[in-house]
């Protein structure tokens, strides 16, 4: 019969190993978004609108004006492992400029999903003559159509029925509102980090936020969270020489005054040299910062960015699961708190007293 006795060892076939593996890094339509954007910035994009319908269930699209692909590159981006962005492990130590690098991606949403690519390179790039556009068709990992297409500069990247042929991952999606919040979470943390970027999101037709591209990181936030907000936000500045106990690390950005809060910490945005991250250790210290001028269960908004020396914080735990691990945790803890206390106090916003209600 077909059902094996426990204990024998079989050799997975490998569209069930494929499947397998691109459920690794397209777990849900919000992963299949950061990797896409991810992609946009590091094609040098000044634009990326992203748009989803159903929470990123039935389609995710993607559009940059970055440097595009010419044919033959896009046919070889969809292939697995390819990656223009690193050569070998010596570029993975001495650390890497671009957000991707595992060339895994494309390849992996391609194997669960309708995926379309159309591309075009820039005319600003010198390795590339008489530039077409060309429009490259995969259906759960099957290059069915590689067309040249009539379209504008940079590249468009649409995911159409992500799962359509792994039913047991699609069944557990979420409701479209969760799934959502997801896709927005990871939207607005790029936009928030690249306020040089116009970063839009769309969701069933509806805009959800556009930033301009033009402005500084207090203009992104009022693209984001609206203008009270952004009034509200606090400059950070510590550089991270200037602190007492050598090198340490650098905090800037922006924090909220404490009535400008929400229920939740997720408007607590992090980054660790350039990279979004959701180490709790970050956060806390920020609410650390506050000591008693937060009411109870109510959390600041802060766009917080730290650079650590590359041997001192390992940013590759995993790549998806946005963790970092510092060499010195409490010490970047306590820096934080004293960066951010320091700005809280500049504008007269600490003062010792009870909680208020
Ligand atoms: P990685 O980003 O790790 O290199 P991906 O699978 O995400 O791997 O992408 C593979 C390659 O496809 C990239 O290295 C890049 O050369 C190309 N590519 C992907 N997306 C874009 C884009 N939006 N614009 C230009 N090139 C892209
Ligand atoms: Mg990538």
């Amino acid at each position: 019969s077909d059902d094996a006795p426990t204990g024998q060892i079989r050799r997975l076939d490998e569209a069930t190993v494929e499947r397998i593996a691109a459920g690794e890094v397209a777990e849900r339509p919000a992963s299949v978004v950061k990797e896409l954007v991810e992609n946009s910035l590091d094609a040098d994009a000044s634009r990326v609108e992203v748009a989803v319908e159903r929470g990123g269930k039935d389609g995710i699209r993607v559009a940059d004006d970055g440097i595009g692909m010419t044919e033959d590159e896009v046919r070889r981006a969809v292939e697995e492992h390819t990656t223009s962005k690193i050569s070998g492990i010596d570029d993975l130590e001495s650390g890497v400029a671009t957000l991707g690098f595992r060339g895994e991606a494309l390849h992996a949403i391609g194997a669960v999903s309708r995926l379309t690519i159309t591309t075009h390179p820039r005319a600003d790039r010198a390795d590339v003559d008489a530039a077409r556009g060309t429009e490259l068709r995969i259906e759960g990992g099957e290059v069915t159509s590689v067309e040249p297409a009539g379209c504008p500069e940079g590249t468009a990247i649409e995911v159409e029925d992500l799962f359509f042929n792994v039913p047991a991952r699609r069944k557990y999606l979420k409701q479209d509102g969760t799934e959502f919040a997801h896709v927005n979470t990871v939207v607005t943390s790029y936009a928030l980090a690249n306020p040089d970027v116009a970063v839009s999101l769309t969701h069933d037709g509806r805009e959800t936020f556009a930033t301009t591209g033009q402005g500084d990181r207090r203009a992104a936030v009022m693209s984001v969270y609206g203008r009270e907000v952004a009034q509200s936000m606090v400059d950070v500045e510590a550089d991270g020489e200037s602190l007492p106990d050598g090198p340490l690390a650098g905090v800037s950005g922006l924090v909220s005054h404490p009535e400008t809060t929400r229920s939740t910490r997720e408007y607590c945005s992090t980054y660790v040299n350039g990279r979004y991250v959701t180490a709790t250790a970050v956060r806390d210290a920020v609410i650390e910062a506050y000591g008693h001028q937060l009411a109870p269960d109510r959390y600041p908004f802060a766009v917080l960015f730290l650079d650590v020396p590359a041997g001192d914080v390992d940013v590759n735990v995993h790549p998806r699961k946005l963790e970092v691990r510092f060499a010195d945790e409490e010490g970047v803890r306590e820096q934080i708190r004293t960066a951010v206390e320091s700005a809280l106090l500049e504008e007269g916003l600490l003062r010792s007293g009870a909680p208020r209600g």
